[in-house]
């Protein structure tokens, strides 16, 4: 298994995922810094990216990551002239555009023809890539890959394009083969996901066409830390507007979590100090940003003895928050606090007003 490190990473993350025993997916040069700075052998590394560039695929080829994900034409060549240069012949997948189309929201399906990822089965772009590395001296072609999207909650989908997979695997006769990451996960009260268990058991029966011995990955990233974590935010001001509706305006915002304005996310909002309070206020929870479209949830209810100052928790906010936050209106970005049987420990600190103007050149 390959935890793909976008949906979260820092040092101690990368450390903990490598000493539970999975690779990493790193998807640019700066995730493989991270990878790497925290002690991650470069071959439980593997790289990723439609758009990578000399320097990262130098960078991953020096390091000696265990294969490279190649997503273009234009990157084999960068490949190949690489090893031109010394560098070691890379051992590589290609990423196959399946032509699957999944329910989720536009901006996180990746498997669909019109797409920027990949190698497109349909139009015969992933057989000619494969007939180009695999005659390459200047790679070792072993596998094939796919991912077709992010947040998808159907499990017939992720089989459709792993039946596809395995049909191309058993005609080009590769060792490996990568079905992606993307199951989905429940953010709000009505929502159900199925298991990484269910998830791969259905995956694992695709898996059984397979004519020869194959290596088989997965590389999820958001189903395993989103529901890992919450996060903290205080109550600065309510303003209820009488025949509109009520704004719980807190501490953060788009900045430390941007996929409500992305993808319309949803999530639920809770008191930590009095979880079982009945929620049946109706209100907008908003962040401090310049902008009305600074909406943490649209539309949510919490408990009708919320005031200014306490606390309010949203859960299931570990993928693609930290991941994706800014400093937006320089708001500095918030603590990540690992807890594990009731012990706490700080893994990304607080930010300060230093770090805001800690790349800029003085005159
Ligand atoms: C984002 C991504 C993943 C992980 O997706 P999740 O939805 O977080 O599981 C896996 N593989 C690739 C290539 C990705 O881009």
């Amino acid at each position: 298994m390959i935890y793909a490190s976008k949906a979260f990473l820092c040092t101690a993350m990368a450390k903990l995922v490598h000493d539970e025993g999975l690779l990493l997916d790193v998807a640019t040069g700066g995730e493989l810094f991270v990878a790497l700075h925290a002690g991650v052998p470069a071959d439980h590394c593997v790289l990723h990216g439609n758009n990578k560039s000399v320097d990262e695929l130098r960078m991953a080829m020096t390091a000696g990551v265990r294969h490279i994900v190649v997503d273009s034409f234009d990157e084999l060549a960068r490949i190949e002239s690489l090893v031109d240069e010394g560098l070691t012949a890379p051992r590589v997948q290609l990423r196959i555009t399946p032509g699957v189309y999944v329910h989720t929201h536009e901006y996180i399906s990746t498997g669909q023809d019109d797409s920027k990822f990949g190698f497109n089965l349909g139009n015969g772009d992933a057989r000619r890539a494969a007939g180009i590395a695999g005659a390459s001296k200047k790679m070792r072609f072993v596998g094939i890959h796919c991912h077709i999207g992010s947040n998808v909650f159907a499990v017939e989908n992720f089989t459709h394009a792993a039946r596809l997979m395995v049909d191309l695997a058993n005609e080009l006769g590769v060792e490996e083969v990568t079905f992606g990451g993307g199951l989905g996960v429940a953010y709000v009260g009505d929502e159900r996901a199925p298991s990484i268990t269910d998830w791969s058991r259905h995956l694992l029966d695709a898996a059984s066409g397979l004519q020869k011995p194959t290596k088989v990955f997965v590389e999820p990233g958001r189903s395993i830390v989103a529901s890992a974590a919450v996060t903290v935010y205080r109550v600065g001001t309510i303003k209820e507007i009488p025949g509109v509706r009520t704004y719980v305006s807190v501490d953060g915002g788009m900045s430390d979590n941007p996929r409500p304005v992305l993808y319309g996310s949803g999530y639920e909002a809770f008191v930590p100090t009095r979880t079982n309070s009945a929620r049946t206020k109706p209100v907008r929870v908003v962040g401090k940003h310049c902008e009305s479209g600074d909406i943490l949830i649209s539309e949510t209810e919490v408990p009708a003895d919320l005031v200014v100052g306490d606390l309010l928790v949203t859960p299931v906010t570990g993928a693609y928050g930290h991941s994706m936050g800014s400093n937006y209106n320089k708001v500095t970005r918030p603590p990540v606090v690992f807890v594990r049987s009731g012990g706490a420990r700080l893994v990304v600190r607080r930010e300060t007003f230093e770090d805001l103007v800690r790349a800029d050149v003085a005159e």
